[in-house]
């Protein structure tokens, strides 16, 4: 049989049990053997009776020294109870073992016979008892007593033990296919596909569960790579119409200021790119404030002037609106259209806007990420510029590469990203850093306090009014919850505005919002016509309001370092000297550390590369989606040595040319079946 074969085709699974089977994802017999288990009981522990102790599990050896007595205990309108008792011994002392309806199971015990046995010891003073123990016969131990033993994931229906014999069947119908290449599992010593799996369902041995495991992580890691490596081939060998690049000079002239070394570099790279005639994947990453947006609309103009239209797409509406709002200006000297489409326009204003895009009538559409997946459609679209978010996955570029048009991609990073995160988030694209901030740009000062400084920083606030400056005040819940003392955005506001600061503006914004109100809030504040903004994290990303200097985070504890670091970003961006103030009451000294490395430094990689340390990839993006694929067994976070090694090996892999066919259809699997769907 192959992996590939149904599990239907093992004996005792039905259609009802498949129907199981399929809610934890298996469905042939290659899934049962890649269903890992998520955790190991160490029942290899051989202890003597009188060393057992009370709610500890362990295995021990034993004669049954007295004949099993099974009595029924009856229960009015329900099945009788039947309880087996029995005393087994060892030469340390004595033990009385209960079994609950077992009688069939217990009844294997013979009297004089000696067993391994694995349970749990309950009791008191009064003595000591054992129920419902697992036993072998001293012969044949290793399935339940003396291993390791794995414990999968479940659900209802289907039990560890269900789980386990599918196992033991699908070894017994078919053997796992190898897809590891030799040369590959030589170079970094890694076992071969068949011992790893079996060690992963039944360990013979820590030290061999560790080694499956690590060839195991490394077999994923390498998979994904040696897919995302080919993805990015693929990529290359379409041919696309070099673009002219000459005349970026009216470009430059028509902005206010002059852009940095590092911009210049970034728009070379992309400009390069766009001669070459291949489609462009291109990542641009660079700390908060280094002026992306302007190599994007350097990136945007070019293919205008090469008459192909380009579509900005932004993260949230507020943003969609800020772009607009400074590229349009810009643009319109040049003779560029732009035009914003976004979902709190009406149906109508949106089918007129559409055919309009449609018509060609527009050179630059600014909008969320709806304007991909939404049924707009362009004349000619060159340039798909994807800003500030970690949700343009590999699916979606995927997906984009899998559309008729070839438009160049290109991909904007706010948040920096550890390299070994960025392999794997980005392995397919080309990379440039702007690692240069523009001139006379501001360190902003960060302190950490606690509710003492409560007033101080009140006082604090006021002063920044009183000096026509803005603050920023962030909480990390929108409502008030009866479980968690966290600050609510709602409430805070409101106990500011009555109570705390009767004399200033204050405003607030959330998720929750319209998307309207947001922006008729967030345009107010950047008006000056409020002092404060109490929000949730919606103004994390990209919000521009130079007139801002101070970033208060409550319950500071509660984000991700990257991610205060994003918000600390939205200060600073003035002439004026800038704070950020991170409020925390938490008296953890691991949580505290933490936060005190946000403000001893502004090294956005450094703390990025902090924060996949404490969190974990899962968390490093904060609660937004973070378009990080599921993996079945490797970690991000913890793995790192074995993710660079199989980055390595897959590169040389690609590289080498044709893939071993093992190894093309489990490519092929990931690419089709929606691995690449990440979250
Ligand atoms: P980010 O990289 O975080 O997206 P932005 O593109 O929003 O940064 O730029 C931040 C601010 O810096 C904007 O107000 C922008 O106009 C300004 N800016 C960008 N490049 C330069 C530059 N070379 N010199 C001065 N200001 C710049
Ligand atoms: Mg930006």
């Amino acid at each position: 049989m192959a992996q590939t074969d149904s599990i239907r085709t093992l004996p005792r699974i039905g259609p009802k049990r498949a129907e199981l089977f399929a809610r934890l994802g298996i469905e042939t017999l290659g899934d049962l053997l890649h269903f890992y288990p998520r955790a190991y009981e160490d029942r290899t522990q051989l202890l003597p009776i009188a060393s057992l102790e009370v709610d500890q599990p362990a295995c021990f050896i034993a004669s049954v020294v007295t004949t099993p007595q099974t009595h029924r205990i009856p229960k009015p309108g329900q099945r009788a109870l039947e309880v087996t008792k029995l005393t087994v011994a060892d030469h340390t002392g004595r033990l009385h073992l209960t079994f609950f309806n077992a009688a069939y199971s217990a009844g294997k015990l013979e009297r004089g016979e000696t067993y391994c046995f694995y349970g749990t010891l309950t009791g008191d003073y009064l003595g000591y008892a054992m129920t419902n123990p697992l036993f072998e016969p001293l012969d044949a131990t290793g399935s339940i007593t003396r291993c390791i033993m794995p414990i999968y994931p479940l659900t209802a229906g289907l039990n560890n033990k269900a789980i386990q014999q599918a196992v033991f069947a699908a070894f017994a119908h078919c053997t796992p296919t190898e897809t590891l290449p030799e040369a590959v599992r030589e170079e970094y010593g890694l076992c071969d596909a068949v011992s790893a799996l079996h060690e992963i369902h039944l360990p013979s041995s820590a030290e061999a569960l560790d080694e499956a495991r690590r060839r195991l992580i490394f077999e994923e890691f390498y998979t994904f790579s040696v897919a995302l490596a080919l993805i990015r081939a693929r990529r290359g060998v379409r041919a696309v119409p070099p673009y002219e690049t000459d005349g970026m000079e009216e470009f430059y002239g028509a902005l206010s200021f002059f852009l940095t070394n590092a911009q210049k570099r970034a728009i070379e790279e992309i400009l390069s790119d766009f001669r070459s005639g291949k489609p462009m994947s291109r990542l641009v990453q660079g700390d908060v404030g280094c002026g992306k947006t302007m190599v994007a609309a350097a990136a945007a103009f070019c293919a205008a002037k090469n008459h192909r239209q380009t579509a900005l797409m932004a993260p949230t509406e507020i943003l969609a609106k800020q772009h607009f709002d400074r590229l349009a200006p810009l643009f319109d000297g040049c003779g560029i259209r732009c035009t914003l489409l976004t979902g709190s326009m009406t149906p109508q204003q949106k089918l007129v806007r559409r055919k309009e895009i449609a018509e060609g009538r527009y050179d630059l559409v600014i909008g969320t990420h709806a304007l991909l997946t939404e049924a707009t459609t362009f004349q000619n679209l060159g340039l798909v510029i994807a800003d500030e978010q970690h949700r343009f996955g590999v699916a979606q570029r995927a997906a984009l590469l899998s559309k008729g048009e070839q438009p160049h991609l290109l991909i904007m990073s706010a948040t920096p990203i550890p390299r070994t995160l960025a392999l794997i988030l980005y392995g397919d694209l080309d990379v440039s850093v702007i690692d240069e901030l523009p001139p006379g740009r501001q360190t902003v000062d960060t302190f950490l306090v606690d509710e003492r400084y409560r007033k101080r920083l009140n006082d604090f606030i006021r002063k920044q009014a009183e000096e026509q400056h803005q603050t920023f005040i962030v909480c990390p819940a929108i409502e008030e919850s009866e479980t968690e003392s966290l600050k609510s955005a709602e409430q805070w506001a409101r106990t500011l505005k009555d109570y705390v600061f009767p004399n200033l503006r204050v405003a607030l914004l959330h998720g929750k919002m319209k998307g309207a109100e947001k922006e008729q809030i967030m345009s107010a504040f950047a008006a000056h016509k409020y002092d404060i903004l109490v929000s949730t994290t919606v103004i994390e990303v990209g919000v521009d309001v130079p007139n801002a200097t101070l970033m208060v985070v409550e319950n500071a504890d509660r984000f991700g370092l990257s991610q205060l670091h994003q918000l600390r970003g939205r200060i600073g961006r003035g002439e004026a000297k800038s704070y950020c103030i991170l409020v925390s009451d938490n008296k953890n000294e691991e949580t505290r550390a933490r936060l005190k490395a946000l403000c001893a430094t502004n090294d956005g990689f450094r703390i990025a590369e902090e924060d996949l340390k404490l969190r974990g990839p899962g968390d490093f993006f904060g609660s937004r989606q973070h378009g990080l694929p599921a993996f079945r067994i490797g970690n991000l976070a913890q793995n790192m040595t074995v993710l660079e090694q199989a980055q390595e090996a897959a590169k040389r892999t690609v590289a080498e040319g044709a893939l071993p066919p093992n190894l093309k259809e489990s490519v092929n699997v990931l690419l089709q079946n929606g691995e690449f769907a990440l979250n």
